[in-house]
């Protein structure tokens, strides 16, 4: 230590009285308690003195003792317990969790990352009033540690236990709240496939109470250890880390724990002025993979995202754009989202079947202590980025209630023994699911063959159908295409020279450079709609709609719409344009044309209804005239025939084979049953 104690409490009081951290105390002495902490930025500490702030940083615990000695001494109130709070570490000063070592035990260090865990807010006694059973005098002791310590001797009798008897005075006693969270390393830092570490962190008094799961923090603070013990409560030499939370800085702007320099700024200007921004971007997603190319693309504006809108009654229009994968087996899915998770700036994978006990939302449970824990989902903990759920028709059904409101509005709320809490999940989803029976069917609309409700499917902005339909010429291109990848696979294991093949397989664009072109994106750029886009939305909406009176069928919904005017801003976001051109909207109604086109088409007619019902409007009709025929016969009979029913359909337009399918279609949806064969009634 560069100074001896005594002189620690003079240099604070003097850099009170020097700097406008005196006023601030003032301020705090007015509004105590409702204010009970003195927060002072490091930058100021070190600007004041820089040699006082290096070793405070190593000497912590007697720096804040001293300096919270001088704030009384300043404040002249004694019975204030006001806190000191030192802040705002340099970026370059905060350690990783994985990189902490002895060394750091009781120093002053900063962890930036995501808050996995939080407990309930409980008090904790810090000074303990006990009663003597003799004369009922207290006798006061201050607490440390987690076990309740009694005093051995009465400080008014004088007589010892076991003679007498404390018991704890509630009323007389000093309580604190206390609070522990566990702080994981942020994903966009690790190493590729490295796994998030994680720490316990410890929060008193004011501090307690203020995070919640998915909260981006720099925590700063005291690194302490505590030694594990063994069954039977046995101690043993080896010891736990944790940190006493000393203050918090919360992230303020989005994707804030991607730096960018100057520099990269200037880059990333370029790039974009380069044109053809989109195409380079999209050619650096997963380039092992074969086609897909307008996928690709919808994935990459996806992790633009469109511009979130605040409405004047409250309401908010989201900005994330969900996408659906659905496929054969074998199709590249789950490789397109590992991909996918790891190039998006706080991308998370995971699997509808759950591999955390907190699943996709969030969980509730006890912790050892029996304090009731509430844990982050990964929809949480991808807040701000993109969460790519695998196998998501798997998902578990307390998942499945809670999704809903995570897509729509973006937050998760918690109601479970006794928490309530509401969680942020403002991340675009990025799902996978394979057909219920194996493969797809081609005679079947879609939506039969996915294990999701309609509701759900129907927060998807864009959903892709990928087959797998053998096809010699496309066959031969993707197994060129994957026996090269493999080529240039032991190529690079053998550290040969770079060549076009390698080129070939390699992204355009570095990844690392790629996130913090997304992050500046997301950060500074919010397009707005121009006229001409606008128009041409419109028209594309009407237009597609108008085909019904030729066809009856609703080809484009509301929801649609809102699809295209989110990818129309996201394409715009990608080119760092502030203006919606009329380019970014005909892309936008590329895609989503692509897609309506493949998943939602009867006899090539698009649908919209198909897609979210998997009956058409057309089909409609043809249900709801079967109907009205079975409603007839069962009023008449009792029952109803398939040779009668098809007869009178065959009257009213239908086909015979048509009003057979359909007879089928409603059987195997539980509309009505076979009582005998060919006999049906009602259900
Ligand atoms: P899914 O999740 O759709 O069942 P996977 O992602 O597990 O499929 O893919 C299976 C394998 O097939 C992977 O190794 C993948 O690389 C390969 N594959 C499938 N389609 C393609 C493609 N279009 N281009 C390159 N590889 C492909
Ligand atoms: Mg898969």
């Amino acid at each position: 230590m560069r100074y001896a104690e005594e002189e620690i409490k003079a240099i604070w009081l003097d850099f009170f009285s020097k700097t406008e951290y005196g006023l601030t105390l003032s301020r705090i002495v007015d509004e105590y308690p409702d204010e009970k902490s003195l927060i002072v930025s490091f930058a100021d500490l070190v600007e004041y003195n820089p040699n006082f702030a290096e070793d405070f940083l190593k000497y912590p615990d007697i720096y804040l003792s001293r300096g919270e000695e001088a704030i009384r001494e300043h404040t002249g109130e004694e019975e204030m317990h006001i806190h000191l709070r030192i802040s705002n570490l340099p970026r370059d000063r905060r350690k990783d969790i994985r990189d902490l070592r002895s060394v750091h035990l009781g120093q002053f260090i900063s962890i930036e990352g995501i808050i996995r865990k939080a407990t309930e807010v409980r008090p904790k006694l810090k000074l303990g009033a006990f009663k003597c059973s003799d004369c009922g005098g207290i006798t006061y002791l201050v607490q440390e540690g987690t076990r309740l310590q009694e005093p051995h001797k009465c400080a008014h009798c004088g007589k010892t236990k076991p003679t007498i008897r404390f018991t704890l005075s509630i009323e007389h006693s000093e309580f604190v709240d206390t609070q522990k969270v566990e702080i994981q390393e942020n994903p966009e830092n690790l190493r590729g496939g490295e796994q998030p570490q994680r720490l316990a962190a410890y929060l008193e008094d004011d501090l307690a109470g203020i995070l919640v799961p998915g909260d981006r923090v720099a925590l700063n603070g005291i690194l302490r250890a505590k030694e594990r013990r063994m069954f039977g409560n046995v101690k043993t030499t080896e010891f736990d880390i944790y940190l006493d939370v000393v203050s918090i800085d919360k992230e303020k702007k989005e994707l804030e724990s991607i730096e960018i320099t100057e520099e990269d700024e200037e880059k990333i200007r370029e790039e974009a002025s380069k044109g053809d921004i989109i195409e380079r971007l999209r050619d650096t997603i997963a380039p092992t993979i074969y086609g897909m190319k307008i996928e690709k693309e919808a994935l990459l504006l996806q992790m633009f995202g469109g511009v979130p809108k605040k409405m004047k009654d409250g309401t908010r229009i989201r900005g994330d754009i969900h996408i659906l994968l659905v496929g054969d087996p074998g199709t590249a899915k789950s490789q397109l989202l590992q991909y996918m998770a790891q190039l998006a700036p706080r991308g998370i994978y995971t699997s509808g079947k759950g591999s955390s006990a907190a699943g996709l939302t969030a969980t509730a449970v006890r912790d050892e202590s029996g304090r009731w824990t509430l844990e982050a989902g990964a929809l949480v903990l991808a807040d701000m980025g993109l969460a790519a759920i695998d196998e998501i028709d798997k998902m578990s059904s307390t998942d499945r209630d809670s999704i809903y409101q995570a897509m729509e509005q973006q937050i998760i709320a918690v109601t479970k023994a006794g928490i309530y809490a509401t969680l942020m999940a403002r991340c675009s989803i990025l799902g996978a699911a394979n057909p219920k029976y194996g493969r797809f069917d081609p005679n079947r609309p879609l939506v039969d063959q996915i294990d999701l409700p309609t509701p759900l499917l129907s927060r998807f902005d864009v959903i892709f159908k990928i087959v797998d339909v053998p096809n010699p010429e496309k066959d031969r291109a993707l197994a060129e295409h994957i026996l090269n990848a493999h080529l240039v696979g032991e190529m690079l294991q053998l550290e040969e020279e770079e060549n076009i093949l390698v080129e070939e397989y390699s992204p355009k664009i570095d990844p690392e450079f790629f996130r913090k072109y997304v992050a500046y994106a997301k950060r500074n750029i919010f397009p707005k709609l121009s006229d001409e886009a606008i128009e041409l939305l419109k028209k594309k909406y009407v237009d597609t709609r108008k085909q019904y009176e030729e066809t009856h069928a609703v080809a484009i919904t509301p929801r649609q719409l809102e699809a295209m005017i989110r990818l129309a801003e996201a394409s715009a976001r990608a080119r760092l344009s502030e203006v919606v051109t009329k380019e970014d909207a005909e892309r936008a109604i590329r895609i989503v044309d692509y897609f309506l086109k493949e998943a939602s088409t009867e006899e090539g007619i698009i649908d919209a209804d198909i897609l979210y019902t998997g009956i058409s409007s057309r089909q409609r009709s043809v249900m709801e005239k079967i109907d009205i025929i079975l409603r007839k016969l069962i009023n008449e009979k009792g029952f109803a025939e398939e040779d009668e029913i098809l007869e009178e359909a065959e009257k009213v337009g239908v086909e015979r084979l048509k009003a057979l399918r359909m007879l089928e279609k409603m059987h195997r949806e539980g509309l009505i049953r076979e009582v005998r064969s060919g006999v049906y009634k009602y259900v």
